[in-house]
């Protein structure tokens, strides 16, 4: 373990995941009025899940301790044993929640390839299987939004409802993993109630960009969303005085949804500063909300976090030669543009 030293401020660039709850997030987290969410009786998870769910224009929500449990709720509710998820091949779902779905709902993956992690409803259409047996069963159509290794990338309504569009034709459901959702929102300025309906069902999270420490929630009808509060239960992830975290929750919806165009702004300046020492290294123009992804080209990406490390700069290495910065609450406009030129330095090859 690298001890932190004291002089100096580190610049955690690695997640949007890494925030800490501010002052005022604490007090309201402190003066939450709760109860035994079990027996349906914590006031505050009860508004944040009702507040969510408004939101969206949706009927009902269920807070989960992780976005991954969420999306495992609603693939479990949404789906059978033995059918088939689609979705693209880069995929949280398929890619970091360490086989899952396989295990929980008992789906198999049909990956597609998109573009920056987005799907496109003519390529789904295209890898779709016959709906004849003996054919795997298409269970769910499933996208990310925005999409976490395609970097930040937006669907957009458009593609967001040609997709819900094939899935209505096909009779399944169109599942949405929404962890950075309000952060498409804040890039889109589109709609939060005709995003909701796009999808049948769909999760948030509160401990990404918005800086809640923990939760996530499953939004949808109220039909689906009993069915997931019961897969919730049999997870393990029921909860009782969790209106604590609830609140930290409502508090972050309050203060920090706004905000999020802040971090847009540091991650295209990050990546406008990158691109113009290095014009290999990034399109800044794909940089549509807080994550930007740098190829380190003739220095390997562990060189360049070993670097910055010492310089107090966390980064991420995706690859040999990838690096991935997510912006945050955390890091303000100036710590942005001295780690991008700390950055732009330690990508000089050596002499
Ligand atoms: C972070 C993330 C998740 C999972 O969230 P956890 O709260 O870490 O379980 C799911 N999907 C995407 C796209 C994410 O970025």
């Amino acid at each position: 373990m690298r001890t932190p030293a004291p002089r100096e401020r580190v610049i955690d660039l690695r997640s949007d995941t890494v925030t800490r709850p501010t002052p005022g997030m604490r007090r309201a987290m402190a003066e939450a009025e709760v109860g035994d969410d079990v027996y349906g009786e914590d006031p505050t998870v009860r508004a944040l899940e009702d507040e969510v769910a408004g939101h969206f224009g949706r009927e009902a929500a269920v807070l989960t301790p992780s976005g991954i449990m969420a999306t495992q709720v609603l693939l479990r509710a949404l789906t059978r044993p033995g059918d088939e998820v689609v979705c693209e091949s880069d995929a949280h779902v398929v890619a970091y929640e360490a086989g899952a779905a396989a295990i929980n709902a008992q789906v198999q993956f049909r990956t597609v390839d998109g573009d920056r992690g987005r799907l496109d409803a003519d390529r789904v259409r295209a890898a779709l299987r016959p709906a004849t047996f003996p054919y795997t069963t298409l269970g769910a159509i499933s996208a990310e939004e925005t999409t976490n290794r395609g970097g930040g990338a937006v669907h957009g309504l458009d593609r967001l409802r040609s997709l819900r569009a094939l899935a209505d034709e096909r009779g399944v459901p169109f599942h949405g993993d929404g962890a950075r959702l309000w952060n498409a929102l804040i890039a889109s300025g589109e709609d939060p109630a005709e995003v909701g309906a796009s999808f049948t069902a769909f999760s948030v999270c509160l401990s990404k960009g918005l800086g809640a420490p923990v939760g996530s929630l499953a939004i949808g009808d109220a039909e689906v969303i009993e069915v997931a509060r019961a897969w919730r239960r049999r997870f393990g992830g029921a909860m009782r005085q969790a209106g604590v975290l609830a609140a930290a929750g409502r508090y972050a919806l309050e203060h920090h949804v706004d905000r999020l165009a802040d971090d847009h702004a540091n991650a295209r300046s990050i990546a406008d500063t990158i691109a113009e020492a290095w014009p290999e290294a990034l399109d800044p123009a794909t940089v549509a909300t807080n994550i930007v992804y740098v190829d380190t080209g003739a220095v390997s990406a562990a060189q360049v976090v070993a670097t910055l490390a010492e310089q107090g700069v966390a980064l991420g290495a995706m690859g040999d030669h990838l690096l991935r910065l997510v912006t945050h609450l955390d890091v303000d406009a100036q710590a942005c543009r001295d780690a991008a030129h700390l950055l732009v330095a330690a990508m000089a090859p050596p002499a």
